[in-house]
């Protein structure tokens, strides 16, 4: 696996089909099942890492934000990239960006509201990312469902010729899904942490059971939230899979999403949802996280 800096260093390394997925680094197993799947898909396999500054809403996450590039290098290198792009933030805002991406209709709610300007930043870093690395194919988690909104419609609206792949969300033993973020997470608020999915996978059995109404839905969520001590969710709500917008009932694909705070961290978790077919609660491990391997983070 070769480490580029710039956006043409790491287009010298491309052979056939190349895949991107872009990072924020500290690599767990969601991160690596998207190298896996590109892995599949592609000649080229390009692992993009960056702290991306202009989607932190707040200064304190960024800096708190957890970064071991030696870890990543050898996790990505292990997964099959082939190439892993860590650009300096000079490489990728040699100026400071006059131009903004910006996708109101699709971020006015839920991560949008909560985190102003945060999809915003996620959209102008992925544009430059789709035209600075030019790949066939991107992948991204759906455990971020209305960030995969926005880099979907992104591509589609700029005509960046890049065909976007969601993966579905790879989950903790407890079903907590995976964020580099857990490794904050406090002993005494883990227990209840389990709500967030369970919730959410309740609901999904009551949409696989014929369940169409959105607060129905909703409130099987914020019930089981309450029963675990987290009455005050930041937002439980079911949207609309390709605008991210709010939705009263289950009648076309859709993601029901929460996001609340757990001691100082801020989790947010989905289900996707069909009322044609199955739900899609994502992949559980069996075993606990590489993130609590020893050593991690020193
Ligand atoms: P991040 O480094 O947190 O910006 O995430 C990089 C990519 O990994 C994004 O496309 C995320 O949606 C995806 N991702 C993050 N957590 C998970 C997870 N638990 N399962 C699957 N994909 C994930």
């Amino acid at each position: 696996m070769r480490v580029t800096a710039t956006f043409a260093a790491t287009r010298a390394e491309y052979r056939g089909r190349v895949a991107l997925v872009p990072t924020m680094g500290f690599f767990h197993e969601g991160h690596l099942a998207l190298m896996g799947a590109a892995r599949e898909q592609a000649g080229t396999v390009v692992v993009s890492l960056f702290v991306n500054p202009m989607q932190f809403n707040d200064p304190a996450d960024l800096a708190a934000y957890p970064r071991d590039r030696e870890r990543d290098a050898a996790l990505a290198e292990a997964s099959g990239a082939d190439v892993l792009f860590a650009p300096s933030p000079e490489e990728m805002y040699p100026l400071a960006p006059a131009v903004r991406v910006s996708l109101p209709d699709l971020s006015a709610e839920m991560e949008g509201a909560h985190r102003p300007g945060h999809l915003d930043g996620v959209a102008l870093v992925v544009a430059k990312l789709y035209a600075g690395l030019r790949p066939d194919l991107a992948f991204f988690g759906r455990k971020d469902a209305q960030q995969l909104a926005v880099v979907t419609r992104l591509a589609a609206d700029l005509s960046f010729p890049v065909e976007v792949v969601g993966y579905p969300t790879v989950r903790e033993r407890d079903g907590l899904a995976l964020s580099s973020r857990n490794v904050f997470l406090a002993p005494e608020d883990r227990a209840g942490v389990g709500s967030l999915s369970r919730g959410l996978f309740v609901a999904a059995d009551a949409a696989e059971a014929g369940e169409r109404s959105g607060a129905a839905l909703e409130g099987l969520v914020a019930a089981e939230l309450e029963a675990a001590g987290l009455p005050s969710p930041e937002y439980v709500a079911l949207a609309d899979a390709s605008s991210a917008t709010r939705i009263p009932c289950l009648d076309r694909p859709a993601f029901l999403a929460v996001a609340a705070r757990v001691g100082t961290v801020r989790l947010i978790d989905n289900v996707f949802l069909d009322p044609e077919g199955p739900a899609d609660r994502g992949v559980r491990l069996e075993r606990d996280s590489l993130l609590y391997a020893k050593g991690v983070g020193c």
